[in-house]
Parts: C-alpha cells; sequence; structure tokens
C-alpha cells in the first residue's frame, strides 16, 4: 500500500500546467460554484472572467488547516535556550495549531533578551533560574517545557508544578527512578499534566510503522533491531555536560538509545520481561571517562518476541529501526530524524517504499500538550512512560555490570 500524496497537490499542478484560471470555472463546471456565483457577477454562457479591478474572493480550498486564534493557544514557557530549543522547538511554534511562545528561562539574558526580541515575547515574560518560581503569577504560561540537561529536569518539572503550570518534560525524562516518581507525585498533587516529549511518537513515519506493527500488516512480530549512533564532540557545547555524569545521567543509552528503547516497545506494544547488555567504554578516550560510549542491549517480551538494540557515541551516525514480522519486514531508516524519512516493506514478493507527508513532529507534540491539557485528558507519552524507559535503563545497565540477564516487573501490553 504505497500512499499518495494529498489531491489538492496534484489538483495544482493540473492547473499549473493546464494554463490556470480560465480552466478552473470550466473545470468545476456544474460541481463547483462557479466564479460568477462567488463574486455576484452575472452573465449568461461561459465562464465569468474576473473584475478588472480587486475584489474580495470567497476563502479558497485550505491545504492545511488554520491555527487556532492567538487568545485560544495555550502559552508555552520555554525553560533552557539551548541548541535544540532554538533550532526545532521554537520556530515550530509557527507550525503548530494550539501554541504558542510567550516566556523564556535563561540564565543569559542577552541571548533571551534577542530570542524575545525575534519571536515577539514581552520582556516581562523573560525569567531567570532563580526567579523562576515568579511565573506562578503570569496567567499568560499555562504549560513549561523543560529543555534543560538531564539532571535539571526533575527539579525544573517540581518547580513548575508548585507554580501551578502544565509541564512538557524532554527525554531522558530524569535520572534516576526516584526522581520520576517525585515528578509523577508533584503533577497529582498540583492537578497539573506530565507529558514527555517523545517525538517520534509524533511523527508521522514513526505512527505508521507502529500503526502497521500494531495492526498485522506485517504479520506476526517476531523480531525488532534498532540502532542509534553519532559521534559525541567535545567542541560542541552541548555535547559538554553531556560528558558529565552528574548533568547527563548516563551516556549514548540514555541520550540516544532511548530511541532504540522506544522504537521496540511502541512497536510491539508489549512491555520487555527480561534484559540482556553489554558496554563497552574506551576510557583512554576524555570523552568517556564518565559515561558509556557503546551499549547493545536485547529486550524478551511475553509473546516471545525479542528486540536487539544498540547505542553508540563514537561510530558514524545511525538512526534506523528495522521490524521482521512472519508476513513483512519493515526498514525505516533514517527513522528518528528531525525530517526526510524513508521506509521500505518487503514481502517474500515485493519491496515498495512507503512514503506518506512529512509533518513537523515538535509542533504536533506541543499541540499534543495543549489539547491534553484543553480536553483534560492524558497525553499519550505521560510522565509513567518516561519511568518506564528509565526503569528499563537502569536494568540495562544492571545486566551489562553483573553480565548476566536481569528481569523485569512487567504489567503487560502498552496501554495505547
Ligand atoms: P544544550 O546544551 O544545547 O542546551 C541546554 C540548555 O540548558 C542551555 O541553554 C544551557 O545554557 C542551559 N543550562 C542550564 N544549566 C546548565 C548547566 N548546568 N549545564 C549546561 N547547560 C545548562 O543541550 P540540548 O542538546 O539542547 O539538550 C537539552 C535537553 O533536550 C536534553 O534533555 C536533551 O536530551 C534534550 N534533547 C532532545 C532532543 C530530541 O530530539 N527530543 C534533541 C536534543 C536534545
Amino acid at each position: 500500500m504505497t500512499m499518495l500524496f494529498e489531491t489538492g497537490l496534484s489538483r495544482r499542478f493540473f492547473l499549473r500546467g493546464t494554463g490556470g484560471g480560465l480552466l478552473l470555472g470550466s473545470a468545476l463546471g456544474a460541481a463547483g460554484p462557479s466564479f460568477a456565483q462567488s463574486t455576484g457577477a452575472s452573465g449568461g454562457g461561459g465562464p465569468a472572467l474576473p473584475p478588472d479591478g480587486p475584489t474580495g474572493r470567497p476563502m479558497p480550498e485550505m491545504e492545511k488547516a488554520m491555527p487556532e486564534a492567538p487568545g485560544k493557544r495555550l502559552g508555552y514557557a520555554i525553560v533552557g535556550l539551548g541548541q535544540f530549543a532554538l533550532n526545532q522547538i521554537i520556530p515550530s511554534f509557527a507550525e503548530s495549531k494550539s501554541s504558542k511562545l510567550v516566556a523564556l528561562v535563561s540564565g543569559n539574558r542577552d541571548k533571551a533578551l534577542q530570542v524575545a526580541d525575534r519571536y515577539g515575547v514581552e520582556q516581562a515574560n523573560i525569567y531567570d533560574y532563580q526567579n523562576f518560581d515568579r511565573i506562578a503569577d503570569n496567567d499568560e504560561i499555562d504549560i513549561v517545557y523543560i529543555i534543560l540537561p538531564n539532571a535539571l529536569h526533575a527539579e525544573y518539572t517540581v518547580r513548575a508544578f508548585k507554580a501551578g503550570k502544565h509541564v512538557l518534560c524532554e527525554k531522558p525524562m530524569a535520572v534516576t527512578a526516584d526522581e520520576c516518581e517525585t515528578m509523577i507525585r508533584a503533577g497529582r498533587e498540583a492537578d497539573r499534566k506530565l507529558m514527555i516529549a517523545y517525538r517520534a511518537q509524533y511523527e508521522p513515519y514513526n505512527m505508521e510503522a507502529i500503526r502497521m506493527a500494531r495492526e498485522g500488516e506485517l504479520g506476526r512480530i517476531r523480531l525488532v533491531t534498532s540502532d542509534h549512533g553519532r559521534i559525541l564532540d567535545p567542541k560542541v557545547p552541548a555535547d559538554q555536560w553531556r560528558m558529565v555524569k552528574a548533568l547527563a545521567g548516563g551516556g549514548s543509552l540514555y541520550d540516544i538509545g532511548i530511541y532504540s528503547l522506544q522504537a521496540a516497545r511502541t512497536i510491539t506494544g508489549e512491555e520487555p520481561v527480561e534484559v540482556s547488555a553489554h558496554i563497552s567504554s574506551d576510557r583512554s578516550d576524555p570523552r568517556f571517562r564518565e559515561i558509556e560510549e557503546l551499549v547493545a542491549f536485547q529486550l524478551r517480551f511475553p509473546s516471545g518476541a525479542l528486540a536487539n538494540l544498540t547505542s553508540s557515541y563514537s561510530t558514524a551516525p545511525v538512526k534506523r529501526i528495522q521490524v521482521f514480522g512472519s508476513k513483512a519486514s519493515l526498514v525505516l531508516d533514517p527513522a528518528t530524524e528531525y525530517e526526510r524519512h524513508q521506509m521500505m516493506v518487503k514481502t517474500e514478493k515485493e519491496e515498495r517504499r512507503v512514503q506518506i507527508p512529512e509533518g513537523n513532529q515538535f509542533a504536533a507534540e506541543m499541540d499534543h500538550m495543549a489539547k491534553a491539557v484543553l480536553e483534560e485528558r492524558e497525553p499519550k507519552t505521560p510522565g509513567e512512560e518516561g519511568l518506564r524507559d528509565i526503569r528499563i535503563m537502569q536494568a540495562i545497565y544492571q545486566a551489562a555490570e553483573q553480565g548476566r540477564p536481569v528481569s523485569l516487573e512487567t504489567t503487560g501490553s502498552t496501554a495505547r
């Protein structure tokens, strides 16, 4: 099943290719409103010509849904103006439908002023890490999005809940399972929502792969493999805290192995019952004095399906997911890029490319959170989802250290 692009596009190309406006009237014919009807012009016979002067036309056919009016969108405060916040998240508000940027939290006022100026944030809505708690007095802020080094996620989540705000928090949720539990409890006590920013679960290709696997289009899922690797670069500021265990919590596993883990859990729809793992770190390399370099881990699921997963901080970039079912296999490569995903499905008889329109996954996840708040429902990726991954990753470290498999408590299928 190869999906085609939206029909709106092909119609536009058809009109361009055939001379545009004049043909539009006759192409619509009896089926659509004629230009004469829509402008109030009259005349018998053929299609009406546009008037010579300026005129107001009816609303055109919309190719993209319009956003909510600004007053109906929920206001976000972004905490931490680093690489990811400035390159991916803040620009994506322009493509969001239910979210808007209203406040910034940064330790660097000059940078915050520059960003505020460019994105129309009022200076009064700039906070730093000391006066952060004053967001409690700002009704424009509905949701706080935490994009800080991992070890700071728990503190700022709890402080945001104390200020009466909802929280969207970057992955990994926190460093320890205890921190995750504290965050979940703080949200419940404040009666506010907590969502973990697992962007892949809001990205169209990943969602389609999950759907195909869960709806049996690949047959019975027996094996998932996934590899996430990149080269950690000490010259890049965003990679400097990633080398410090006290700030990052872990190495390649916590940062990008979490995508391999998420792939196996979301595609099978099951929780692993057992994990085994190997870790290898070149301790003579200053990057890996505190955090791990390479992780290879295996998960066993209640259905008998297996996952063979890796993460690396010292090899050329890879972001790949492969699913092997009894009827077909699926390759998503790149799988967890910001854009330009590629998906192939292979059976004994054929190999075909699955093409679907790309979507802005960052805008989609922010809008999902805004809708969850507005409609008072749990987000698809709540704090409990983040906690599950932290528990499994802790078991992965334990399995590697002990040199034998570790069994995990399981609650059965993922309830999504
Ligand atoms: P970054 O270093 O570029 O940004 C971190 C921000 O936190 C900076 O603005 C920095 O000034 C601020 N900060 C505050 N206290 C700090 C401290 N003690 N040490 C270092 N920085 C401090 O990092 P990033 O790559 O933007 O990552 C931030 C978070 O976003 C991490 O949790 C990371 O896992 C997550 N992230 C997620 C994705 C994704 O695709 N979902 C991608 C990149 C990063």
